[in-house]
């Protein structure tokens, strides 16, 4: 996965939002030397196999304007036309899409996520920067996706307004017309303190929560839940998550910036207050260089460190791995470290609660 961010800035100020709002204040566009020196270290580093997703994310990616995407994916045919296959995921907070953009996404055949936590009260976080909700401006932006037809994929985070009342968040799932459901709990990161961290009851609640979903939104039904679809995968074919996950290996996660600032496990740690888990940038050469450093050395030091208490007191270690590292970080200053916040919940008590059934 090559998650590259075209722009810092974002219309919305989502209050649990990664990146912090200084950087979400910058208006700066990548500009295209900064793409296309990226994709050609990626091809003469043989940094990628036949398929390659690039998901084109936050802050708000359609902030760059179509005339950007249209020069990019020139750029992206010209350099790696005919050696890989390329798809393309739009994550966005929906308020900008309108009929040109969907006409630009059937076009291009790119994939189509929205942000939105729910209904109108479960939606409360996601703002703009006057603090106004955010949310009937997404539903046009999704009204526009549905009335061309595309299909597209919800990304709701859980909060606590959410898990209060799981029947209000499945019958607003049902009404937006998505293809797809991905829900992750508000977590804790380097911006932003989670308010489910001091929610007494949490557990309980949230295994509610995924107990009501998956009644819902069964397996061949019109709604596809990406994280029953990991579940149904672990259990029914044993352990498909790696035990080695994508965070724990360079490269498989490579977020690069619009400066061309990038990191390479997890993306989120291209955001924090300092640039401590920046690796680089892909105008200064080559990106395997990062690997002979000492700050590689001594991450990966720590994150090992990290994944080897999991591997010895976790009973889901084979359904996890340890993925969330940024979420270490976050809630403990260091990759050495073992239950955050957010696995005890999507990991822990969403297994725990499924398993029961
Ligand atoms: S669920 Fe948490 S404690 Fe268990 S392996 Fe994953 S990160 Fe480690």
């Amino acid at each position: 996965m090559l998650r590259v961010q075209p722009s810092p800035a974002c219309n919305l100020n989502c209050s649990y939002c990664y990146i912090p709002a200084s950087v979400r204040r910058q208006t700066a566009t990548m500009s295209m030397t900064v793409l296309e020196t990226l994709l050609r270290r990626l091809v003469h580093e043989d940094l990628l196999e036949d398929r390659l997703t690039i998901s084109w994310h936050g802050a708000e990616p359609l902030i760059v304007g179509r005339g950007w995407y249209e020069d990019a994916c020139a750029r992206i045919a010209t350099t790696l036309g005919g050696k890989v296959e390329v798809a393309q995921v739009f994550q966005t907070n929906g308020v900008l899409i309108d009929a040109a953009w969907c006409e630009y996404f059937i076009r291009s055949g790119a994939q189509v996520g929205v942000s939105l936590d729910g209904s109108e009260a479960q939606n409360s976080a996601r703002v703009n920067w006057a603090g106004r909700p955010a949310h009937h401006l997404t539903l046009r932006g999704i009204e526009t996706l549905n009335a061309h037809a595309i299909p597209w994929a919800l990304l709701a985070v859980v909060t606590r307004e959410t898990m209060a009342d799981p029947q209000a968040f499945i019958a607003f799932v049902r009404s937006t017309g998505c293809a797809v459901l991905g829900f992750k709990v508000e977590e804790t990161n380097v911006a932003h303190e989670s308010k489910l961290a001091g929610f007494a009851d949490v557990e309980r609640l949230y295994a509610a929560f995924v107990l009501a979903l998956w009644q819902s939104f069964p397996a061949d039904g019109p709604i596809l839940v990406r994280e029953f679809e990991d579940y149904r995968s672990a259990r029914q074919l044993g352990n498909p998550v790696q035990v080695v996950p994508v965070t724990l290996i360079p490269f498989r996660n490579l977020t690069v910036a619009a400066s061309g600032d990038f990191t390479i496990f997890a993306g989120e740690l291209l955001f924090g207050d300092d640039d401590r888990f920046v690796f680089g940038n892909v105008m200064d050469g080559p990106l395997l260089d990062c690997l002979d450093t000492p700050r590689f050395r001594a991450m990966t030091a720590e994150m090992l460190a990290g994944a080897r208490r999991c591997a010895a007191n976790c009973e889901h270690y084979a359904d996890c791995g340890s993925f969330f590292i940024s979420q270490k970080y976050a809630e403990t200053g260091s990759f050495d470290a073992e239950e955050t916040l957010a696995c005890r919940l999507e990991i822990k008590t969403m297994f725990k609660a499924l398993d029961a059934i």
